[in-house]
């Protein structure tokens, strides 16, 4: 496949050009072409974006709700493709992609479709006055996303975004492109007003660092790593662009030795090594109730040896490959670092796989324990799948790790004592925990970090808010 960009309603090739290869994370194999793109690729795209945004703008909340649905439509025609697509792209198991992929990248359309549908302002009444509050665009976005989930996660800003009335440009990860392309081909076959989605394929510096400095740009969402994302701010913050960051984690999963150990071990393995343990949600870091610590711990990695690695494409498959040749290299590298950090591996190592996946980016869910709650491979976010394992002994001590990173995303607690573990959420600094489960999602709830995970809030109301600027008119009585 040689993609395109799609800019004003038709697909281009890029100035340049120049297109990258996209490599198949399970066998090496280069599965398609990435345009290269460049600052005057972006200029066309941000140029189409503000000629289609006075119309766009101009449609009514229920109007452009009705395009948001038939976006959602021809989606879910597509959902078989979306999820083989995803799979290849990222390597990620065909059941997983199928279940959160497709499934989440159909339903933000139709869920964003139904509260922007519903959308009222709001009145405060005065003894003498009414004030009214509006959403109106703030213009022209520009949305940056990841390689890990990519159509959910793109998904997620194009349609509160277009919803709310701005014209936007994306670009997704250079690694990923292939659902993105297919999200085009979508609002391009039902004739989506042309100039109101664009996209520009290419690299962080080459396409992602023009759009977010554009000067008609007027908003940026942006979802990736921390550094990356302290670039972004800085580039965005001399024209004041409406910014919101979504970042990097490193999530405690706490374990009360009162939890129900039956849903806790697969909860708990489920958050740790969910997409190769690559969501930024994922509890990397477990911290188990010193009197429970050995029955866990031989739970756990039984049955993380029971996960079945290896082709995406079938069926049982539960963990699959990671991204890139490059990724493997810096988890290897932790691995190594938990080693000279003084950990002892308790499972890992390369898995056994067939040939045709011997040029893949393969490594076995990996636990380790013995590492001291501030070394580096316990606090640093690695994003694979490694977890480390820690005992702690009172509520304070286990609300005192979880809260020694940096990030501040999300986590969770497994006790059958609710009070305890609300008590305990309350005190961990981050956007989001679970108490009893992991990647509960509800869409009308905020979604975003603390510290050095984030900037802003998304979700439900709050990505409304995100994606337009609130205006109160006060209207004083005779
Ligand atoms: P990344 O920061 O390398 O890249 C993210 C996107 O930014 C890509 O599209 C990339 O091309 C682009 N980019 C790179 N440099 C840029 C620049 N200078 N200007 C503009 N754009 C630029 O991240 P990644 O490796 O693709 O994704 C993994 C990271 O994403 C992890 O840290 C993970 O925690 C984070 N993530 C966070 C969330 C969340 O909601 N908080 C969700 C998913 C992933």
């Amino acid at each position: 496949m040689k993609l395109q960009n799609y800019i004003s309603g038709s697909f281009i090739e890029p100035d340049s050009g120049e297109w990258m290869e996209d490599y198949s994370p399970a066998t090496g194999e280069i599965i398609g072409h990435v345009p290269k793109s460049q600052k005057s690729d972006v200029n066309k795209a941000v140029q189409a974006a503000k000629d289609a945004l006075p119309s766009w703008s101009s449609l009514t909340h229920v109007e452009r709700s009705e395009w948001l649905d038939k976006i959602a439509d021809n989606l879910e025609s597509k959902y078989e493709e979306i999820a083989q697509l995803e799979s290849k792209d990222t390597g990620k198991p065909i059941s997983l992609a199928r279940e959160v992929d497709a499934y989440r990248s159909v339903k933000n359309f139709r869920f964003f479709a139904e509260i922007i549908r519903n959308l009222e302002s709001e009145h405060f009444e005065m003894e003498d006055a009414n004030n009214r509050i509006i959403y109106k665009p703030v213009g022209i976005g520009a949305l940056i996303t990841p390689w890990n989930l990519p159509l959910y996660l793109l998904s997620w800003k194009v349609a509160p975004a277009i919803g709310m009335g701005n014209t936007v440009v994306c670009k997704p990860s250079e690694l990923t492109p292939m659902t993105a392309d297919l999200l085009m081909k979508a609002i391009h076959e039902i004739g989506l007003p042309k100039g109101v989605i664009n996209l520009v394929h290419g690299d962080g510096i080459g396409a992602g660092s023009p759009l977010v400095s554009h000067q008609d740009v007027n908003l940026v969402s942006f979802t990736g790593g921390t550094s990356t994302g302290a670039i972004v701010a800085q580039s965005a913050a001399p024209s004041f662009k409406k910014l919101s960051l979504e970042l990097g984690g490193k999530n405690s999963s706490i374990i009360f030795n009162d939890c129900d150990l039956d849903k806790t071990v697969p909860g708990v393995v489920r958050s740790g090594f969910l997409n190769q343990g690559q969501v930024c949600l994922c509890g990397s870091r477990i911290l188990v109730q010193e009197s429970i610590y050995d029955e866990f711990v031989e739970r756990f990695v039984n049955e993380v040896e029971n996960m079945k690695i290896g082709d995406p494409s079938n069926e049982d498959t539960k963990l699959g490959a990671l991204i890139s040749p490059e990724h493997l290299l810096k988890i290897e590298e932790y691995i190594h670092i938990a080693k000279d950090e003084g950990g002892t591996i308790l499972t890992g190592g390369y898995p056994c796989l067939p040939k045709e996946f011997e040029k893949g980016n393969w490594i076995a869910p990996t636990v380790i324990a013995d590492l001291k709650v501030n070394s580096r491979c316990s606090t640093e976010e690695i994003f694979g799948p490694i977890v480390t394992i820690h005992k702690f002994s009172s509520e304070e001590d286990a609300i005192k790790i979880a809260n020694n990173t940096r990030y501040g995303l999300a986590g969770s607690i497994w006790t059958t004592d609710l009070e305890k573990g609300n008590r305990v959420a309350e005190q961990i600094h981050t956007g989001m925990i679970w108490i009893n489960t992991w990647l509960h999602r509800d869409l009308r709830v905020p979604f975003g970090g603390v510290k050095d995970s984030g900037v802003g809030r998304e979700g439900g109301k709050w990505s409304l808010g995100f994606f337009s600027e609130t205006m109160n008119i006060c209207t004083k009585y005779d």
